[in-house]
């Protein structure tokens, strides 16, 4: 989402006559968009504000923005020219014009979506924002007090953006929200499975992912389109935090780990090939090793294909914040460590259920390590290398998977 809307603000800043530079020295202007999930990537971004800052001693002309979830919970703790919170983040262009001296402005008013531009770095790709903030409020969660509640971008606003991506060349659209499943459940709109439908009738658009998923909210009708639609990538994302349905219900998460394999059984109902991911959460207020050990249960039973997994951060304005038996630090390093070491395991003896598959790759880039190699993503959103024979970037590619390296696939081309 970061990534996405700061690249829509450069879109923005280019237009006002803006240029972007890859080195802060010789920048003017440095906007920090940064993230507040956890503490400790917070610590990281008052460290980099510090060094940019230094900057100002070479270059007195040099403005610093700060803006994103880490500006609306850090306010006035933020040393720069600018601090911005979330709603904010459309009126840089217009304020940096304007050219106002300090200035904190952190309300929740009147949001703007920003368009949506083709992805810098894979222009055959671009994100769409379909919703900001959310109402779920998962009790170790900062989001919903950073972003704010729930607003779904209109579907007619979102049809005719996804269309002029297509125009542009996009062929792969990435849509984004907190909890993308439900979509439109704040104003009426149609729901998410729906736009799957409308967005898939759009020529060009080869392509369809989505992010987030909420077990909660992702029904029948939600797993129908995904798996009947061709476009749509047979990539889930599922966030499934803990195994323990009484850690689940102290997330204030709303499902039980049955209900999530009931989602898991329905998928597989449909006969196809697919890929899950999920995240995990450890050390949460009180959990026991029992508790810990349900997780780790869970990791071994559904096999996830990949796992982001994070231990527990207290955040200012949550729930939890104020729950009692906090885990230490060491029980929390610990039980990452061994979720991650089970979860490496399992991803390296999933890998080989791809071999002899055939698979439809997009191309992305040529490798950064060897130029005669060439990585896409197949409909599994698994990462495959190509021998670079020609392959157009941002093109589609039939191909056989032969081999394996750690886990990435390795494909060969189907004439
Ligand atoms: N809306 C998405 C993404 C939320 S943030 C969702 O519901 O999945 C991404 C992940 O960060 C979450 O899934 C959770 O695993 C993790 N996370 C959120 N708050 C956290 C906290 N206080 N400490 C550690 N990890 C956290
Ligand atoms: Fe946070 Fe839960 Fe909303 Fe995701 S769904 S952003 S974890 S409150």
């Amino acid at each position: 989402m970061n990534f996405a809307l700061s690249d829509q603000l450069t879109k923005e800043l280019e237009k006002i006559g803006m240029k972007e530079v890859y080195k802060p020295e010789i920048a003017d202007l440095i906007i920090v968009n940064a993230c507040s999930v956890r503490k400790h990537a917070e610590d990281k971004v008052f460290n980099r504000i510090n060094i940019l800052n230094s900057l100002k001693k070479k270059n007195k002309n040099l403005k610093i923005i700060v803006t994103g979830c880490f500006a609306q919970n850090q306010k006035e703790k933020i040393k720069a020219d600018f601090v911005l919170g979330t709603y904010k983040i459309s009126e840089i262009p217009k304020i940096i014009t304007n050219g106002k001296e300090k200035y904190i402005n952190t309300d929740f008013d009147q949001y703007k979506f920003l368009k949506p531009v083709r992805n810098r770095e894979l222009p055959f790709q671009a994100y769409i924002d379909i919703t900001v903030g959310c109402n779920n409020f998962c009790s170790y969660c900062i989001v919903p007090y950073l972003r704010g509640p729930q607003i779904s971008r209109r579907s007619k606003e979102i049809i005719e953006d996804a269309k002029r991506l297509a125009d542009e060349g996009v062929v792969e659209l990435f849509l984004l929200g907190q909890n993308v499943n439900s979509y439109g459940k704040d104003n009426n709109e149609i729901g998410f499975a729906e736009l799957l439908y409308k967005i898939h009738n759009i020529d060009g658009i080869k392509r369809i992912k989505f992010l987030t998923s909420h077990p909660k909210d992702f029904n029948d009708e939600i797993i129908d389109a995904v798996c009947n639609l061709e476009k749509v990538s047979k990539w889930f994302h599922l966030p499934i935090q803990s195994g323990s349905d009484r850690i689940l219900k102290l997330m204030n998460r709303k499902y039980t780990v049955e209900h999530y394999l009931r989602i898991i059984e329905k998928i597989k109902s449909y006969k196809i090939d697919f890929a899950i991911s999920t995240d995990f959460l450890v050390g949460f207020p009180s959990e026991t090793e029992e508790d810990f050990l349900k997780t780790i249960e869970i990791a071994e039973k559904i096999k996830f294909d990949e796992a982001f997994m994070f231990k527990y951060s207290d955040r200012n304005y949550t729930a939890s914040y104020s729950f009692e038996n906090k885990i230490s630090e060491e029980v929390k390093n610990e039980r990452l460590k061994t979720l991650i070491e089970i979860q490496n395991r399992i991803e390296k003896e999933n890998i080989k259920k791809h071999i002899g598959k055939e698979r439809n790759i997009l191309i992305e880039m040529i490798s950064k390590r060897n130029s005669e190699q060439i990585l896409g993503r197949d409909e599994l959103n698994r990462t495959v290398i190509l021998k670079n024979e020609n392959l157009k970037i941002g093109n589609f590619y039939k191909a056989k998977i032969v081999d394996y390296k750690g886990i990435t696939l390795i494909g060969e081309l189907l004439v």
